[in-house]
């Protein structure tokens, strides 16, 4: 994800981050729109169905940060750049590395500041975004683990439409992340 470098310096505000999140995603969405096609491009089918799940789970993120901006009174924008793609293998490394700081440290920082601010709605996205970061970066470290196994035929991907969290197996009850029913599931292959 590309973040821009402003945000995370001075300034820092649940607002911000909020804001940041959103551009965040948003380019995030851009990138691995590209990265599903250069995917196909290179036959490595069922790495574009995981791009084109991540994608689907950006999407989520962004309606929701959307929403919690707003209700801030803030405005919600992105400056949505033009995304480079390279190879399918460059390309997941690229995304793990940027969903592992996601999980691991941008995520968690936001989640503590909402979370000293008392701003539940920020909380709940972030965790969200977090939550998404973690179970991606998983499948994307799986897919490039056995890279060659993933030409052709496509891949079936859960994603939940409220909270962007993705399995290759629909949940048994509900979303584990958000605990939505399983009614907000999307298929994307
Ligand atoms: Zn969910």
């Amino acid at each position: 994800m590309i973040w821009p470098a402003s945000t995370r310096a001075a300034d820092k505000s649940t607002l911000n981050n909020l804001l940041a999140a959103y551009d965040g995603e948003s380019n995030a969405q851009a990138r691995y729109r590209a990265f599903a096609k250069k995917a196909d491009d290179e036959g490595y089918t069922k790495v574009a169905s995981l791009f084109r799940a991540a994608a689907r789970a950006g999407e989520a993120h962004v309606a929701e940060l959307s929403r919690v901006v707003k209700k801030m009174g803030g405005v919600p924008k992105a400056e949505v750049k033009d995304a480079e793609a390279k190879s399918t293998k460059e390309n997941i490394e690229a995304v793990i590395k940027d969903t592992t700081r996601e999980c691991e440290s941008l995520y968690p920082e936001f989640i503590a500041l909402a979370h000293s601010e008392g701003n539940k709605d920020a909380k709940k996205v972030f965790n969200y975004a977090k939550a998404a970061a973690k179970e991606l970066s998983g499948l994307f470290a799986d897919g490039l683990a056995k890279l060659e196994g993933m030409k052709g035929g496509t891949l079936t991907v859960y994603v939940c439409t409220v909270c962007g969290f993705a399995a290759l197996e629909l949940p048994e009850e509900k979303c584990p992340s958000c605990f939505e029913p399983l009614n907000k599931f999307t298929k994307i292959v």
